[in-house]
């Protein structure tokens, strides 16, 4: 008896983390509402698997917005027309990666 209300408690917990993980990304972006927020908080404290979650997520977001923002050249859309324009009616199935193996 007392085995299954162990077994019962990690199942909780473990759902917890799977709920947390899904609103870090609004978390760190501050997109929560303040309850949901401080629920977010509060878990953060106390579980240290979702803490490395949030410190490596927040980390990959911090260099995403050192990136550049890429501006495609002027004749960009002329090439990818003249691209579609090469190969018609080509099935997707018959389509390949322009890469070439050594
Ligand atoms: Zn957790």
């Amino acid at each position: 008896m007392e085995q299954n209300s162990l077994l019962n408690e990690t199942t909780e917990s473990v759902s917890l983390c799977v709920k947390v993980q899904q609103q870090l990304q609004d978390y760190i972006e501050g997109y929560l509402d303040a309850v949901t927020a401080e629920a977010v908080r509060a878990h953060l404290a106390v579980c240290a698997m979702c803490q490395r979650n949030y410190r490596e997520l927040r980390q990959t977001i911090r260099l995403i917005e050192t990136l550049p923002f890429a501006t495609p050249g002027r004749d960009y859309a002329e090439a990818v027309r003249a691209a579609i324009k090469e190969r018609p009616n080509m099935p997707w199935w018959k389509w390949r990666p322009p890469i070439r193996w050594p």
